[in-house]
């Protein structure tokens, strides 16, 4: 008599909720608490903790830094590059120097 039991594996019945996601007021994406990437990756939604407020911080710091480029490029669209504007109360001397001589 032989008693080897032969076992199948088991089949999911439900499908797994996707992870929830959230985009906080500046559009940074929150993920809940029970996601893998909470805390550590990405923010976790209605957390106070360390982590989730420098991840915060860090997005709102890109954001503005991104912005800041973005007037950057529409008050110098030619790029701006290699040539300093100076005031109108600058001397000839420092004009020269900054604007330099085409
Ligand atoms: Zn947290």
């Amino acid at each position: 008599m032989s008693t080897t039991k032969t076992r199948t594996k088991p089949t999911r019945t439900t499908k797994p909720k996707p992870a929830a996601v959230w985009r906080n007021a500046f559009g940074q994406t929150e993920v809940s608490l029970n996601h893998p990437d909470a805390h550590v990756s990405a923010p976790a939604r209605n957390c106070a903790c360390r982590q989730c407020a420098v991840h915060r911080a860090w997005y709102c710091k890109r954001l503005v830094e991104h912005n800041v480029a973005r007037l950057y490029e529409i008050r110098y669209p030619s790029g701006g590059c290699g040539r300093v504007a100076v005031g109108a109360n600058a001397t000839d001397e420092m004009r020269d120097l900054m604007e330099g001589e085409d």
